[in-house]
């Protein structure tokens, strides 16, 4: 197949990571047969320095005209002391909102190899393997009217319609039935009107699937059990500002930011990108974990390109490589050697061909 896939490399550390997944999804289109096509385009601080805003309008017209857009991450401490409007990360918050992705995925997996370098016992967080479906463009984010009525009191506004709370459950069953076929919605329904909305419309969407069990969980009690029993979810679908706390706490099970891939699905064209930032205290060192990028491409072939074999290649290739010891900084152990950005992507890519070849060899038998 062919896909057309603008990149967003940003600043920091994003150059460093989109380089190497980006030569991951070439090899994934040599090996298998596929006409992926590149083009790379500023944003963030980057941006900022070579246009004079966040997010020029070339970038939006090649994002709009690809099928799929891979970003590394935005900002700068340099920006700091700038308004918000003026900020590299205000480049990213417009691309999101004009691509229009209202399902915000992120997986949260305990890597077997890794079990040991999260916070929790080894034992209780092995095998969790969690995916965040966070609505993503509604809620408290963008509820109107907001403001300061004095220099002593601010107000926010909740709301969410039937169709936003609809399509994005309907996201989550539809991934549910991907993997566990189990789906826990959270909301504070015992409190706030938005959530007992929320709960009675995913409970309406929940009957036409009747193949996953439905759960609803409180707030405070799923924070509580992400960190008891982290292996007790499979999908977890909450608004957006509780799906934002929810998957930073669920990110903890995988020992690492740096391996945490991110997919915004839903709107005109899907956006990847490692959930982590722009790293400046590790950016231009050969530092940076490439597996966060690397795993968001392969949510890419799965997602947009409905490539669920090249996709999980790519998943099995990472592994591989953590089955084998490479680490990144962040993953080793005090006093244990460590692999740069692009020797880790090696070695992913190593396990890559591999892995086909393998495929390969047992066809051809
Ligand atoms: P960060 O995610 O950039 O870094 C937090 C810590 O994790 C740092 O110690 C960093 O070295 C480490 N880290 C992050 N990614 C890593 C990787 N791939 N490999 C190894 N270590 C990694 O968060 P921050 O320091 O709070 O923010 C830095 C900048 O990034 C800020 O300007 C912030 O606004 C921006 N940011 C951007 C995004 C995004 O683009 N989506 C997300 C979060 C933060």
């Amino acid at each position: 197949m062919a896909l057309r896939v603008a990149l967003l490399p940003g600043d920091g550390i994003g150059p460093e990571v989109i380089a190497e997944a980006s030569r991951i999804l070439k090899r994934v289109g040599d090996l298998y047969g596929h006409a992926l096509t590149f083009s790379t385009h500023a944003i963030g601080g980057d941006a900022i320095d070579r246009h004079g805003q966040s997010l020029p309008d070339d970038t939006v017209r090649a994002c709009l005209e690809a099928d799929a857009v891979l970003l590394g991450a935005v900002g700068h401490p340099r920006f700091d002391d700038r308004l918000p409007a003026e900020r590299p990360e205000a480049g990213l918050l417009a691309l999101r909102q004009t691509l229009g992705g209202f399902a915000n995925l992120r997986p949260a997996l305990c890597h077997a190899p890794l079990a040991d370098r999260t916070p929790f016992k080894a034992d209780r967080v092995h095998g969790a393997d969690i995916l965040i479906v966070r609505e993503l463009l509604g809620g408290i984010y963008f509820g109107e009217p907001r403001g300061y009525t004095s220099a002593d009191s601010a107000y926010n506004t909740l709301t969410y319609s039937r169709a936003e709370v609809e399509r994005v459950a309907h996201v989550a069953f539809a991934q549910a039935r991907l993997r566990r076929h189990r789906v826990a919605s959270v909301d504070k329904a015992n409190v706030i009107e938005t959530s007992r909305l929320w709960r009675t419309v995913v409970t309406e969407v929940a009957r036409a699937y009747p193949d996953v069990v439905l759960e609803h969980v409180l707030i405070d009690t799923c924070a509580m059990r992400l960190a008891t029993a982290p292996t007790s979810f499979d999908v977890i679908l909450a608004d957006n500002l509780f799906g934002d706390i929810l998957s930073d706490q669920a990110a903890s099970v995988a020992g690492s930011l740096g391996v945490l891939p991110s997919a915004s699905i839903g709107g005109r064209v899907d956006l990847y990108e490692p959930v982590h930032g722009s790293a400046p205290d590790i950016a231009g060192r050969g530092l940076a974990n490439p597996i966060g990028a690397i795993a968001s491409a392969a949510m890419l072939l799965r997602l947009t390109a409905r490539l669920p074999r090249e996709a999980e290649a790519i998943e099995r290739a990472i592994d591989q490589a953590l089955a084998s010891g490479a680490r990144t900084r962040d993953l080793a152990g005090p006093g244990e050697p460590y692999l740069s950005t692009r020797e880790m992507a090696d070695v992913i890519e190593l396990a890559l061909v591999d892995l086909h070849d393998r495929q390969h060899t047992y066809h051809a038998v």
